[in-house]
Protein backbone atom coordinates (compact mmCIF):
# COMPACT_ATOMS: atom_id res chain seq x y z
CA UNK A 1 0.00 0.00 0.00
CA UNK A 2 2.64 2.50 0.82
CA UNK A 3 3.94 1.93 -2.93
CA UNK A 4 0.93 3.05 -4.67
CA UNK A 5 0.73 5.65 -1.79
CA UNK A 6 4.22 6.91 -2.99
CA UNK A 7 3.43 5.84 -7.01
CA UNK A 8 0.16 8.53 -6.96
CA UNK A 9 2.75 11.49 -4.47
CA UNK A 10 4.49 11.37 -7.61
CA UNK A 11 1.95 11.26 -10.29
CA UNK A 12 -0.15 14.65 -8.87
CA UNK A 13 3.00 16.39 -8.37
CA UNK A 14 3.11 15.82 -12.42
CA UNK A 15 -0.47 17.48 -12.56
CA UNK A 16 -1.49 19.08 -16.10
CA UNK A 17 -4.10 20.58 -17.48
CA UNK A 18 -4.81 22.43 -20.63
CA UNK A 19 -8.53 23.26 -20.11
CA UNK A 20 -11.14 23.04 -17.34
CA UNK A 21 -12.67 19.40 -18.63
CA UNK A 22 -8.86 17.99 -18.27
CA UNK A 23 -9.09 19.56 -14.26
CA UNK A 24 -12.44 18.46 -13.30
CA UNK A 25 -11.34 15.05 -14.93
CA UNK A 26 -8.32 14.69 -12.79
CA UNK A 27 -10.10 15.85 -9.69
CA UNK A 28 -12.59 13.12 -10.26
CA UNK A 29 -9.57 10.63 -10.86
CA UNK A 30 -7.84 11.68 -7.30
CA UNK A 31 -10.72 13.66 -5.49
CA UNK A 32 -14.04 12.31 -5.56
CA UNK A 33 -15.73 9.50 -3.58
CA UNK A 34 -14.78 6.97 -5.58
CA UNK A 35 -11.32 8.50 -6.58
CA UNK A 36 -7.87 6.84 -5.99
CA UNK A 37 -7.46 8.68 -2.81
CA UNK A 38 -10.73 7.48 -1.12
CA UNK A 39 -9.77 3.96 -2.64
CA UNK A 40 -6.94 4.36 -0.16
CA UNK A 41 -8.79 5.15 2.22
CA UNK A 42 -11.14 2.58 2.33
CA UNK A 43 -8.29 0.19 1.86
CA UNK A 44 -6.44 1.50 5.32
CA UNK A 45 -8.13 -0.47 7.47
CA UNK A 46 -6.39 -3.44 5.97
CA UNK A 47 -2.75 -2.12 6.81
CA UNK A 48 -1.07 -4.11 9.93
CA UNK A 49 -1.44 -1.96 13.25
CA UNK A 50 2.40 -1.86 13.64
CA UNK A 51 2.48 0.20 10.18
CA UNK A 52 -0.52 2.42 10.65
CA UNK A 53 0.57 5.64 11.73
CA UNK A 54 3.48 6.09 9.15
CA UNK A 55 1.01 4.99 6.37
CA UNK A 56 -1.68 7.27 7.86
CA UNK A 57 0.69 10.14 7.50
CA UNK A 58 1.76 9.76 4.05
CA UNK A 59 -1.94 9.50 3.09
CA UNK A 60 -3.09 12.26 4.23
CA UNK A 61 0.28 13.97 2.94
CA UNK A 62 -1.15 12.89 -0.52
CA UNK A 63 -4.56 14.12 0.31
CA UNK A 64 -3.10 17.27 1.25
CA UNK A 65 -1.04 17.34 -2.14
CA UNK A 66 -3.74 16.41 -4.74
CA UNK A 67 -6.69 19.19 -2.99
CA UNK A 68 -3.79 21.99 -3.30
CA UNK A 69 -2.31 20.96 -6.87
CA UNK A 70 -5.99 20.92 -8.33
CA UNK A 71 -6.71 23.90 -6.33
CA UNK A 72 -3.55 25.74 -7.85
CA UNK A 73 -4.22 24.86 -11.81
CA UNK A 74 -8.22 25.90 -11.12
CA UNK A 75 -7.00 29.34 -9.78
CA UNK A 76 -4.46 29.60 -13.40
CA UNK A 77 -7.76 29.27 -15.27
CA UNK A 78 -9.97 31.44 -13.76
CA UNK A 79 -7.00 34.33 -13.84
CA UNK A 80 -6.47 33.66 -17.40
CA UNK A 81 -10.26 33.72 -18.32
CA UNK A 82 -10.96 37.02 -19.13
CA UNK A 83 -15.32 36.59 -19.90
CA UNK A 84 -14.09 37.99 -23.33
CA UNK A 85 -16.58 35.00 -24.70
CA UNK A 86 -19.27 36.41 -22.74
CA UNK A 87 -19.08 39.86 -24.29
CA UNK A 88 -21.67 40.03 -27.45
CA UNK A 89 -19.46 42.93 -29.56
CA UNK A 90 -22.37 43.52 -32.16
CA UNK A 91 -24.29 44.67 -29.61
CA UNK A 92 -25.71 48.21 -29.34
CA UNK A 93 -23.75 49.87 -26.47
CA UNK A 94 -25.53 51.07 -23.12
CA UNK A 95 -26.06 55.41 -23.74
CA UNK A 96 -23.73 57.03 -21.42
CA UNK A 97 -25.57 58.94 -18.90
CA UNK A 98 -23.45 62.28 -18.55
CA UNK A 99 -23.78 64.49 -15.19
CA UNK A 100 -24.24 68.50 -15.14
CA UNK A 101 -22.15 71.16 -13.65
CA UNK A 102 -24.08 72.24 -10.38
CA UNK A 103 -25.26 75.99 -11.72
CA UNK A 104 -22.90 77.82 -8.21
CA UNK A 105 -19.89 76.03 -9.74
CA UNK A 106 -20.94 77.15 -13.34
CA UNK A 107 -21.30 80.50 -11.84
CA UNK A 108 -18.25 80.47 -9.66
CA UNK A 109 -15.93 79.44 -12.51
CA UNK A 110 -17.17 82.06 -14.74
CA UNK A 111 -15.98 84.98 -11.90
CA UNK A 112 -12.81 83.17 -11.10
CA UNK A 113 -11.99 83.01 -14.71
CA UNK A 114 -12.60 86.85 -14.69
CA UNK A 115 -10.72 88.02 -12.51
CA UNK A 116 -7.75 85.05 -13.48
CA UNK A 117 -7.73 87.15 -16.40
CA UNK A 118 -7.15 90.48 -15.11
CA UNK A 119 -4.26 88.68 -12.85
CA UNK A 120 -6.15 87.81 -9.62
CA UNK A 121 -4.65 84.54 -7.98
CA UNK A 122 -7.09 81.96 -6.01
CA UNK A 123 -6.92 82.09 -2.07
CA UNK A 124 -8.19 79.71 -0.37
CA UNK A 125 -8.91 78.89 3.67
CA UNK A 126 -10.68 77.00 6.46
CA UNK A 127 -14.47 77.06 6.87
CA UNK A 128 -14.18 76.40 10.67
CA UNK A 129 -12.21 79.59 12.07
CA UNK A 130 -11.56 81.58 15.04
CA UNK A 131 -13.02 84.80 15.65
CA UNK A 132 -9.77 86.68 14.93
CA UNK A 133 -9.83 85.87 11.20
CA UNK A 134 -13.32 86.26 10.82
CA UNK A 135 -13.98 89.37 12.91
CA UNK A 136 -11.18 90.84 15.01
CA UNK A 137 -8.62 92.13 12.24
CA UNK A 138 -11.83 93.13 10.14
CA UNK A 139 -12.38 95.74 12.46
CA UNK A 140 -15.23 94.44 13.92
CA UNK A 141 -16.47 95.71 17.34
CA UNK A 142 -16.56 93.83 20.74
CA UNK A 143 -20.11 94.30 20.27
CA UNK A 144 -20.78 94.37 17.08
CA UNK A 145 -24.06 92.45 16.29
CA UNK A 146 -22.22 89.95 13.79
CA UNK A 147 -20.79 88.19 16.85
CA UNK A 148 -24.34 87.38 18.40
CA UNK A 149 -25.77 84.11 17.99
CA UNK A 150 -28.24 85.18 15.80
CA UNK A 151 -26.13 85.64 13.22
CA UNK A 152 -22.98 83.33 13.77
CA UNK A 153 -23.00 79.43 14.28
CA UNK A 154 -20.42 79.10 17.40
CA UNK A 155 -18.28 75.54 17.70
CA UNK A 156 -16.36 77.07 20.79
CA UNK A 157 -16.97 80.05 22.49
CA UNK A 158 -13.74 80.69 24.94
CA UNK A 159 -15.57 82.66 28.31
CA UNK A 160 -11.78 84.65 28.74
CA UNK A 161 -11.18 85.70 25.22
CA UNK A 162 -13.87 86.43 22.75
CA UNK A 163 -11.16 86.11 19.76
CA UNK A 164 -11.11 82.92 20.55
CA UNK A 165 -13.98 81.90 19.83
CA UNK A 166 -13.91 78.52 16.77
CA UNK A 167 -16.91 79.73 14.86
CA UNK A 168 -18.32 79.01 10.89
CA UNK A 169 -16.63 81.70 8.87
CA UNK A 170 -20.05 84.12 8.36
CA UNK A 171 -17.81 85.53 5.24
CA UNK A 172 -14.55 84.80 3.04
CA UNK A 173 -13.12 87.90 4.29
CA UNK A 174 -11.44 85.80 7.00
CA UNK A 175 -9.20 84.18 3.41
CA UNK A 176 -8.26 87.51 2.91
CA UNK A 177 -6.70 88.51 6.45
CA UNK A 178 -4.79 84.74 6.25
CA UNK A 179 -3.65 86.21 3.17
CA UNK A 180 -2.42 89.50 4.65
CA UNK A 181 -1.02 87.79 7.54
CA UNK A 182 1.07 85.61 4.90
CA UNK A 183 2.43 87.90 2.26
CA UNK A 184 3.38 91.53 1.78
CA UNK A 185 2.03 93.65 -1.29
CA UNK A 186 1.27 93.45 -4.18
CA UNK A 187 -1.21 91.33 -2.93
CA UNK A 188 -3.88 90.77 -5.49
CA UNK A 189 -6.47 87.40 -4.40
CA UNK A 190 -10.04 85.95 -5.32
CA UNK A 191 -11.56 84.01 -2.28
CA UNK A 192 -14.58 81.76 -3.61
CA UNK A 193 -15.89 79.59 -0.76
CA UNK A 194 -18.83 78.79 1.01
CA UNK A 195 -20.02 80.71 4.32
CA UNK A 196 -22.30 79.90 7.18
CA UNK A 197 -24.76 82.47 8.86
CA UNK A 198 -27.48 81.37 11.60
CA UNK A 199 -30.58 82.60 10.01
CA UNK A 200 -33.84 80.60 8.94
CA UNK A 201 -34.09 78.69 5.77
CA UNK A 202 -36.32 80.31 3.22
CA UNK A 203 -36.85 80.69 -0.76
CA UNK A 204 -33.97 83.79 -0.05
CA UNK A 205 -32.13 82.92 3.03
CA UNK A 206 -29.99 79.90 3.79
CA UNK A 207 -27.83 78.62 6.59
CA UNK A 208 -25.36 78.38 4.06
CA UNK A 209 -24.16 80.19 0.63
CA UNK A 210 -20.90 80.66 -1.37
CA UNK A 211 -19.10 83.90 -1.80
CA UNK A 212 -16.27 85.45 -3.98
CA UNK A 213 -13.98 88.00 -2.48
CA UNK A 214 -11.80 89.88 -4.01
CA UNK A 215 -8.74 92.31 -2.27
CA UNK A 216 -5.77 93.99 -4.16
CA UNK A 217 -2.99 95.76 -2.42
CA UNK A 218 0.03 97.79 -3.82
CA UNK A 219 1.07 101.23 -3.64
CA UNK A 220 -1.30 104.13 -4.65
CA UNK A 221 -4.61 102.00 -5.33
CA UNK A 222 -7.42 104.19 -5.23
CA UNK A 223 -11.33 103.75 -5.83
CA UNK A 224 -11.38 104.57 -9.39
CA UNK A 225 -9.38 100.85 -9.61
CA UNK A 226 -11.66 99.44 -7.74
CA UNK A 227 -14.66 101.15 -9.88
CA UNK A 228 -12.80 100.59 -13.17
CA UNK A 229 -12.47 96.48 -12.34
CA UNK A 230 -15.97 96.10 -11.40
CA UNK A 231 -17.10 97.21 -14.29
CA UNK A 232 -15.29 95.63 -16.17
CA UNK A 233 -16.23 92.21 -14.61
CA UNK A 234 -19.98 93.18 -14.66
CA UNK A 235 -19.41 93.20 -18.24
CA UNK A 236 -18.00 90.06 -18.76
CA UNK A 237 -20.36 88.68 -16.55
CA UNK A 238 -23.56 90.21 -17.94
CA UNK A 239 -23.04 91.81 -21.08
CA UNK A 240 -21.03 94.44 -22.69
CA UNK A 241 -24.20 97.15 -22.32
CA UNK A 242 -24.02 96.46 -18.42
CA UNK A 243 -24.04 99.37 -16.60
CA UNK A 244 -23.01 99.68 -12.78
CA UNK A 245 -23.74 102.59 -10.14
CA UNK A 246 -22.54 102.74 -6.57
CA UNK A 247 -24.10 103.59 -3.67
CA UNK A 248 -22.37 104.55 -0.41
CA UNK A 249 -22.97 102.09 2.26
CA UNK A 250 -20.68 101.00 5.49
CA UNK A 251 -18.77 98.00 6.38
CA UNK A 252 -16.64 97.51 9.50
CA UNK A 253 -13.18 96.32 7.32
CA UNK A 254 -13.63 99.55 4.37
CA UNK A 255 -13.46 102.83 4.23
CA UNK A 256 -15.21 104.37 2.31
CA UNK A 257 -17.80 101.46 1.74
CA UNK A 258 -20.20 101.18 -1.13
CA UNK A 259 -22.46 99.02 -2.77
CA UNK A 260 -22.83 98.30 -6.12
CA UNK A 261 -26.04 97.96 -8.59
CA UNK A 262 -25.97 96.88 -12.36
CA UNK A 263 -28.65 97.77 -14.47
CA UNK A 264 -30.89 94.87 -14.64
CA UNK A 265 -30.23 92.43 -17.30
CA UNK A 266 -33.53 90.67 -17.74
CA UNK A 267 -35.02 94.16 -18.39
CA UNK A 268 -32.37 96.14 -19.35
CA UNK A 269 -32.94 98.77 -17.10
CA UNK A 270 -36.72 100.10 -17.67
CA UNK A 271 -38.12 98.32 -14.96
CA UNK A 272 -39.43 94.61 -14.49
CA UNK A 273 -40.52 93.02 -11.43
CA UNK A 274 -37.48 91.36 -10.69
CA UNK A 275 -35.54 94.75 -10.30
CA UNK A 276 -39.01 96.22 -8.40
CA UNK A 277 -39.06 98.40 -11.27
CA UNK A 278 -36.22 100.13 -10.35
CA UNK A 279 -33.82 99.45 -13.45
CA UNK A 280 -31.19 98.36 -10.94
CA UNK A 281 -29.98 95.31 -8.88
CA UNK A 282 -27.67 95.12 -6.52
CA UNK A 283 -24.86 92.44 -7.01
CA UNK A 284 -22.14 93.26 -4.50
CA UNK A 285 -20.60 95.25 -1.95
CA UNK A 286 -16.80 97.05 -2.06
CA UNK A 287 -14.69 99.52 -0.56
CA UNK A 288 -10.59 101.01 0.14
CA UNK A 289 -9.10 98.42 2.90
CA UNK A 290 -9.79 100.55 6.41
CA UNK A 291 -6.36 101.22 7.41
CA UNK A 292 -6.95 99.70 11.03
CA UNK A 293 -7.44 95.71 9.00
CA UNK A 294 -3.95 96.68 7.14
CA UNK A 295 -1.93 97.52 10.76
CA UNK A 296 -3.89 94.53 11.97
CA UNK A 297 -2.95 92.45 9.50
CA UNK A 298 1.23 93.38 9.56
CA UNK A 299 0.79 95.79 6.52
CA UNK A 300 2.10 99.36 6.81
CA UNK A 301 -1.09 101.09 5.85
CA UNK A 302 1.24 104.23 5.42
CA UNK A 303 2.86 102.99 2.58
CA UNK A 304 0.58 101.01 1.23
CA UNK A 305 -3.69 101.18 0.12
CA UNK A 306 -5.80 98.54 -1.20
CA UNK A 307 -9.73 98.06 -1.99
CA UNK A 308 -12.14 94.69 -1.72
CA UNK A 309 -15.40 93.65 -2.47
CA UNK A 310 -17.09 90.44 -2.26
CA UNK A 311 -20.47 89.10 -4.03
CA UNK A 312 -22.51 86.10 -3.26
CA UNK A 313 -22.69 83.27 -5.80
CA UNK A 314 -26.54 82.60 -4.86
CA UNK A 315 -27.41 86.15 -5.99
CA UNK A 316 -25.09 85.87 -9.39
CA UNK A 317 -26.47 83.03 -10.35
CA UNK A 318 -30.23 84.12 -9.88
CA UNK A 319 -29.78 87.10 -11.52
CA UNK A 320 -28.06 84.82 -14.68
CA UNK A 321 -30.71 82.01 -14.60
CA UNK A 322 -33.57 83.69 -12.23
CA UNK A 323 -33.38 80.62 -9.83
CA UNK A 324 -36.41 81.73 -7.38
CA UNK A 325 -36.07 80.02 -4.64
CA UNK A 326 -32.76 79.49 -2.85
CA UNK A 327 -33.27 76.26 -1.90
CA UNK A 328 -32.89 74.66 -4.96
CA UNK A 329 -29.54 74.78 -4.73
CA UNK A 330 -29.20 72.40 -1.94
CA UNK A 331 -31.92 70.12 -2.65
CA UNK A 332 -30.42 67.84 -5.52
CA UNK A 333 -33.29 67.44 -7.58
CA UNK A 334 -31.67 66.07 -10.86
CA UNK A 335 -34.74 67.81 -12.33
CA UNK A 336 -33.39 71.11 -11.49
CA UNK A 337 -29.77 70.10 -12.18
CA UNK A 338 -30.33 68.74 -15.54
CA UNK A 339 -31.57 71.81 -16.66
CA UNK A 340 -27.97 73.12 -16.74
CA UNK A 341 -26.59 70.88 -19.10
CA UNK A 342 -26.16 73.05 -21.90
CA UNK A 343 -24.14 75.41 -19.69
CA UNK A 344 -20.69 74.82 -19.36
ZN1 LIG B 1 -35.60 94.68 -14.38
Amino acid sequence: MIEKIEQLLQEVDHLQASNTEELEALRIKYLSKKGAINALMADFRHVPADQKKAVGMRLNELKDKAQEKIAALKEQFEAQDTGLDDIDLTRTAYPVGLGTRHPLSIVKNEIIDIFARMGFNIANGPEVEDDLHVYTKLNFAADHPARDMQDTFFVNVNPNDVTKNIILRSHTSSVQVRTMEQAQPPIRVICPGRVYRNEAISYRAHCFFHQVEGLYIDKGVTFTDLKQVLLLFAQEMFGSDTKIRLRPSYFPFTEPSAEMDISCNICGGTGCPFCKQTGWVEILGCGMVDPNVLEACGIDSNVYSGYAFGMGIERITNLKYQVKDLRMFSENDTRFLREFEAAY
